[in-house]
């Protein structure tokens, strides 16, 4: 009997080792591994580069806490705000803590301009921000609030792509607008990008503060370092974490200047937030990230990926809804909810898949440095247990 906390429906079978795109279990079997770790591991397992650079790191420094200057930090942060909209960095260690941070630095920006009562946020139905109070309050489904109460007030939530009951919600109470842009947790449902740019515009117009959730399609997942830099659509502050450590535990809040300005000492912090070891971390993911050709091969793979599925979904058009998603994150929908059936089927078969949305779902989220070949095993294996399965 296990004596953790049954939060996770886990695979019983005890995973010990993984190298690039495969998992091991302890009699040494492999698996194919197309969830990464929930959208995290984009670089593969035990990345050589970053092991030994993180290997460096522990023989010098570890933990020295945020009241000293860390440089590590001060260079992530500088690269980061070199290639985004961002001005200024807040390192944390989880995707919920930088949606705590973005929550905290919008309210604050309206109290220090004297504008108090402007602290709702409209947040939009399916979103997935985390899982604390604030998290849950802001986005989540009615299962993950479930026996929570009291959550917090101060959220409004409209539903997505809809552009008008999003204007009809904005009042001189609303601070921000706060969104995925790719909703994920949700059943992996892209908002179209025209709603995202009348988003933008409106904020904008009316001095609302627009927030990106890029925890999970941010840092490469759909060819660009961001999501936003894909669809052209600036956000005044953007949360990420998952595929920014690897699997190290590294989040951050990136913000713009004006925003950050709300922000003194004693405002906000985090022990372990940008301590010498993550952000050692986070420096060589961005630097395996950034080299040539990187992000073109994440295109590519991923026009792959989707020809793949497409053709798939053709061929089992009585048993498969519809193929969503963009990049690397991508959802098949079934027609009926037997998504854990299919995704148990491949376990057995050597390759790693996630089940979302009541079941209904399957989630393909491999490792961006993912191949052709991988692609071609993997669609192999799910082609066959779609097939075994109506
Ligand atoms: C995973 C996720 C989070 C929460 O991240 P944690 O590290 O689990 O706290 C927030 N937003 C999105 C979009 C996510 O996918």
């Amino acid at each position: 009997m296990s004596h953790i906390v049954n939060s996770y429906n886990r695979l019983k079978i005890p995973i010990v080792r993984g190298e690039g795109m495969y998992l091991f279990d302890q009699s040494g079997k492999k698996y194919l591994d197309f969830v990464a770790g929930i959208a995290t591991t984009s670089l593969g397992h035990c990345h050589p580069y970053i092991v030994e650079k993180l290997k460096e790191q522990l023989d010098s420094l570890w933990h020295c806490s945020n009241l000293l200057t860390i440089p590590q930090q001060e260079l992530l942060a500088e690269r980061l705000v070199s290639l985004t909209f961002a001005d200024k960095i807040f390192f944390c260690s989880s995707g919920l803590e930088a949606t705590e941070a973005a929550i905290k630095f919008i309210r604050r920006y309206f109290y220090v301009k004297g504008q108090k009562k402007r602290n709702r946020i409209i947040t939009i139905e399916g979103g997935f921000h985390g899982r604390s109070i604030a998290a849950i309050s802001a986005g989540g489904n009615e299962r993950s609030r479930e026996g929570f109460a009291p959550l917090l007030s101060g959220f409004d939530k409209v539903p997505k792509n809809n552009i008008q009951a999003l204007e009809e919600k904005i009042s001189d109470e609303t601070a921000a607008v706060f969104l995925e842009p790719i909703q994920s947790e949700g059943g992996v449902y892209s908002l179209n990008v025209e709603y995202l740019q009348q988003v933008r515009q409106i904020t904008e117009a009316q001095g609302i503060i627009l927030c990106f959730d890029e925890v999970q399609c941010g840092y490469g997942r759909i060819g660009s370092l961001f999501h936003y830099q894909n669809i052209g659509v600036e956000p005044d502050i953007l949360t990420c974490a998952k595929a920014m450590g690897n699997g190290f535990p590294i989040a951050a809040c990136l913000t713009k200047d004006y925003i950050a300005e709300a922000i003194t000492p004693g405002a906000h912090g985090s022990t372990y937030g940008g301590n010498p070891l993550a952000m050692t971390v986070g420096n060589a993911v961005l630097d395996m990230m950034l080299k040539e050709g990187f992000f073109s091969h994440v295109q590519k793979v991923s026009k792959y990926l989707r020809k793949k599925l497409l053709y798939l979904a053709e061929k089992f058009s009585k048993k498969v809804l519809e193929v969503r998603g963009e990049g690397l994150l991508i959802g098949i929908e079934l027609k009926a909810p037997i998504a854990d059936k299919i995704v148990d089927q491949c376990f057995n078969k050597g390759l790693m898949l996630t089940k979302i949305l009541d079941n209904r779902v399957i989630r393909i989220t491999p490792p961006l440095i993912v191949k052709n070949e991988h692609i071609d095993i993997a669609c192999d294996i799910l082609y066959d247990s779609i097939a075994s399965n109506f």
